[in-house]
């Protein structure tokens, strides 16, 4: 008689994709994924989420074991897609809370496909040919950017900060040659960056040990982009106290308010005081463009000839934005996210460097690392912080770049764009409503709600800049905070539009916070009737809270 594992063994592979093609059980394995979809789609109502919005209960999660014995795929499967219950649908044209894609049936494929067949980054070994996408996909974009696609080299990591991170180090290694053998001393190094940057700045400068409180964070000017000239005031401070300068991280589409810091000027910068202050490096510039390179699909769009055909008011915003984007073929390194504006799932970001020696001051010695690299031609692994990389983030990201080619590109960005300043335009009409970044060349939009009798054409200028009208912007920070509670509750019963807030889109310039509602419009689905019915929920809202 077999041992009873054998019995379990034989139930186990049944629950495995077969190494050998079996036409009955590949039905099996595509028929099991259906029914999960299946499920997940029967969550589907009026609602702009799946499900119901219900309590998330952390207590029973704590309190569960692993069970004795296995399970089946549909019961695994059922318990899975009841995790999904209240999450928001992102690709709903009534879900506008923050910047998550919409994912694309291509880059969902993309993503899949490592899943099944697992190939491994780490080494062309063990990735083949998802190795080789990997490069296709530096290259594709470099070119995209106005990098030389020859020298630049580009590697996927764990997320925009991961690129940061990676822009960070190899700019420490340029300021203190050999701190990843040796290290260096705590205060030695600062890194700069704009004070709307990522908080990922801070996560960067505390795990790569140049400390958080060594991150110089400069001011910006009102369209949110940095002061350079208050820059060139901290970076000659810094030297003349004798830092070094580990990177200068200038934000290309900030995340809430997209600004667009001015990179041509912050590298002329840099090279001015290269010169003039003898530098014995090249201080690294890393363009955070995780949100923004994107828009450099429009590098090469001739906006006279506008032949999509997109409003004056979109031609005005894509060029605005343009102007700046061009530029990021002058940073030393650039992160870019597929999970943001490539419509490619979580995670999918890629690190690209101008020149691809500086990817070597990252490389370990191979003796370290004997059991891998034994063949092959590619070795990522000797200089990637990972190990294990998975092939998801690469193929997602092939997906969307075959997908929408720069047209398909041009057209999602053309549209978001467009339907956001159609918002902003709405909101500019009415009385009541005043757009916060009305300079923005993005798709997010900012705004506060007033209550009758205020003078909209100023108020928020004048609160943003007289400390005597503190108790105003407080009170009207709690109007803004009762209708967004009144906004969600509307959408929660499927009649409006899931936007989210921001409780401090900016500080004041006496040091207060200012509450912001937000709206992110980046389903493709959107369209001119849910942008009114979001004027139309404010402007009820307003009446309901009847002050
Ligand atoms: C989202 C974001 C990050 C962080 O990226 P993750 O992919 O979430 O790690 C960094 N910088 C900016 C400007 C961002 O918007």
């Amino acid at each position: 008689m077999a041992a009873p594992y054998r019995v379990i063994l034989e139930e186990l592979r049944q629950g495995f994709p077969q190494p050998v093609s079996d036409r009955v059980h590949d039905a099996y394995f595509v028929f099991s994924i259906m029914q999960a979809l299946e499920k997940i789609d029967d969550m589907k109502s009026e609602l702009p989420l799946l499900g119901e919005p219900t309590p998330l209960d952390y207590d029973a999660a704590r309190r569960e074991r692993l069970s004795t014995s296995h399970s089946t795929v549909e019961d695994v499967t059922r318990d899975l897609v009841a995790h999904f219950d209240g999450l928001p649908i992102f690709s709903h044209p009534r879900t506008q809370v923050n910047v998550v894609p919409p994912t694309s049936i291509a880059s969902i494929i993309g993503a899949l496909l490592p899943t099944i067949y697992n190939p491994n980054l780490v080494s062309d070994d063990t990735s083949r040919g998802v190795g080789v996408a990997e490069e296709r996909v530096a290259a594709m974009t470099a070119l995209l950017l106005g990098y030389d696609p020859e020298t630049s080299a580009g590697v996927f990591t764990f997320g925009g900060t991961g690129t940061t991170l990676y822009g960070v180090k190899i700019g420490l290694e340029k300021a203190i040659p050999h701190a990843m053998e040796r290290g260096f001393q705590g205060g030695q190094a600062v890194m700069f960056s704009s004070g709307q940057s990522h908080y990922a700045r801070l996560n960067v400068a505390g795990w790569l040990g140049i400390g958080e409180d060594n991150v110089i964070q400069i001011p910006t000017h009102l369209t949110n982009d940095i002061k350079v000239d208050l820059l060139e005031e901290a970076l000659r401070k810094s030297i003349s106290e004798g830092k070094r300068i580990a990177a200068i991280v200038a934000t290309l589409g900030t995340t809430d308010a997209f600004g667009i810091d001015d990179l041509q000027a912050i590298v002329d910068l840099r090279d001015r005081l290269v010169d003039e202050l003898a530098l014995d490096y090249k201080p690294h510039v890393h363009a955070d463009a995780v949100i923004g390179w994107a828009w450099s699909v429009f590098n090469d769009y001739d906006f006279e000839e506008n032949r999509l055909g997109f409003r004056p008011r979109t031609v005005r915003a894509l060029a605005g934005a343009g102007r700046r984007i061009q530029a990021l073929n002058k940073a030393d390194s650039v992160g870019i996210d597929f999970h943001k504006t490539g419509f490619a799932p979580y995670t999918s970001s890629l690190f690209l460097a101008r020149d691809s020696d500086d990817l070597r001051l990252l490389a370990r010695g191979r003796e370290e690392m004997p059991y891998l690299f034994q063949s092959g031609q590619r070795h990522p692994g000797i200089f990637t912080l990972e190990t294990s990389r998975s092939g998801s983030g690469v193929l997602s990201a092939l997906a969307s770049l075959l997908f929408l080619g720069e047209d398909g590109f041009r057209t999602l960005l053309g549209h978001l764009v467009e339907m956001a300043e159609l918002l902003r335009e709405h909101f500019e009409g009415h009385a009541a409503t005043t757009v916060l970044n009305n300079d923005n060349l993005g798709t997010v939009t900012l705004f506060r709600a007033y209550p009758d009798g205020v003078d909209t054409w100023t108020i928020a200028e004048r609160e943003r800049t007289d400390s005597s009208l503190l108790d105003d912007l407080r009170a009207h920070n709690e109007y803004n905070r009762e209708i967004y509670r009144y906004l969600y509750e509307k959408a929660m019963r499927g009649e409006g539009v899931l936007l989210s807030m921001t409780d401090c889109y900016r500080h004041t310039d006496y040091g207060e916070p200012m509450v912001a509602l937000k709206s992110y419009i980046l389903s493709p689905f959107v369209d001119e009737k849910h942008v009114r019915l979001i004027v139309d929920s404010v402007l009820e809202a307003r009446e309901k809270i009847g002050r």
